[in-house]
């Protein structure tokens, strides 16, 4: 079996209502999917990382432009093989953000690629599933106005306690005494109930801001403080992690078994959180659980981008071991974005959900997913 050929499909949608997180406003949903092409073998798909501000065609370049011509002629199953020549033959240029995030998207096509032609999921080709479903935890709280939002933020975390989630994740990161008012208001919306607590500044801040939060933060028994300062202050990580109690994540803009390997050896986060579509695909999250469970650090990977993430991110967590074990041990745990995405309600003729307060992965061939044509021809825009 050869690859013939790779395409990007860029998709993007405006926004009814643009939303905030602490680096901007999002006024569009976008995402960049590959396609792999054989022989006459089975077709693959992936997804390369578009935050939220990132043009998606960044990484449609970098496919189109470094990596398919790389790997078109060579054999789809040689998986580790093609993802150690796409990085080193773009090492000088990429290593991090957009080049890596398209190295991701083919990597999770090469996956779903060799899964469909051994007729089994990706987490079988890992190795075999741990679990067969997986408690989510809500992503939302999202602002619509900036600050001062702190009654309709409570509301919201009745709204996802009521559809049934157990974890939610509280966005703050826009000024150390809104989101303290925000704290104070959901945390008050929660008491008494078992609701699990992390929150995410996207590094919004500087040690000084990040620890004043951090400190209030103790108060609450939270799972984890995400992303308190920025990616590359890595001792700053490391700082907060000795003075708070609250344990420290970080990763989704870290990438490859590189940058996670020296976040580890530093000592800088308590849990890892590599983005699939961002990190480097299966196959860097894949070697960057390997170095967490070495180091006993917790992997519990980002999810973000359409519904062929969402699905490639819940193969992995199938095969993901716990990091410690026990008879009750602490599962890893599915980030659902609450907030409305056309890309992951009709993309796939299947979409995500949340049933008894869990969500089912798939255990279909490859990914588990069935695209849905119209829907990829609706929002395409090259
Ligand atoms: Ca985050």
């Amino acid at each position: 079996m050869k690859i013939t050929a790779i395409r990007t499909h860029i998709l993007k949608s405006p926004l009814a209502q643009p939303f905030a997180f602490s680096q901007g406003w999002v006024p569009t949903r976008s995402a960049t999917l590959v396609e792999i092409i054989t022989d006459g073998g089975p077709v693959g798909w992936g997804e390369a990382f578009a935050q939220g501000m990132e043009a998606p065609e960044i990484a449609a370049a970098a496919i189109e432009h470094a990596l398919a011509p790389l790997l078109v002629g060579q054999d789809p199953l040689d998986i580790e093989v093609l993802w150690h020549r796409m990085y080193h033959r773009t090492r000088d240029f990429g290593r991090k953000g957009s080049v890596i995030a398209a190295i991701s998207g083919i990597d999770i096509a090469l996956w779903d690629l060799a899964g469909k032609h051994y007729g089994v999921p990706i987490s079988r080709l890992l190795g075999g599933a741990f679990r067969s479903t997986v408690q989510p935890y809500a992503t939302g709280f999202y602002r619509v106005e900036g600050q001062g939002e702190a009654k309709r933020l409570a509301e919201e975390a009745q709204q996802h306690y009521d559809a049934g989630f157990r974890a939610m994740k509280i966005k703050l990161g826009f000024g150390v005494d809104d989101d303290i008012a925000v704290m104070r208001a959901i945390g008050r919306a929660v008491e008494g109930k078992d609701v699990t607590l992390m929150v995410d500044s996207n590094h919004a801040y500087g040690r000084v801001e990040a620890l004043r939060l951090g400190y209030v933060l103790d108060e609450y028994d939270m799972r984890w403080y995400e992303e308190p300062v920025a990616p590359e202050d890595i001792d700053g990580y490391a700082e907060l992690r000795s003075k708070l109690r609250t344990p420290i994540a970080g990763g989704e803009n870290e990438h490859t078994l590189y940058g996670f390997g020296e976040l580890m050896r530093r000592r800088a986060i308590d849990i890892a959180q590599p983005d699939i579509g961002s990190c480097g695909g299966v196959t860097a999250l894949r070697h960057i659980a390997v170095l967490g469970q070495a180091q006993g650090i917790e992997i519990n990977p980002h999810v973000w981008g359409s519904a062929v993430a969402q699905a490639a991110s819940l193969q992995v967590l199938a095969a993901l071991p716990v990091t410690h074990h026990s008879l009750f041990a602490r599962e890893p745990i599915l980030e659902y974005d609450r907030s409305s995405h056309p890309f992951r309600r009709e993309l796939v003729t299947e979409p995500m959900s949340l049933t008894d307060g869990v969500v089912r992965i798939p255990d279909g061939p490859g990914l588990g997913i069935e695209l849905v044509p119209e829907a990829l021809e609706r929002y395409r825009v090259n």
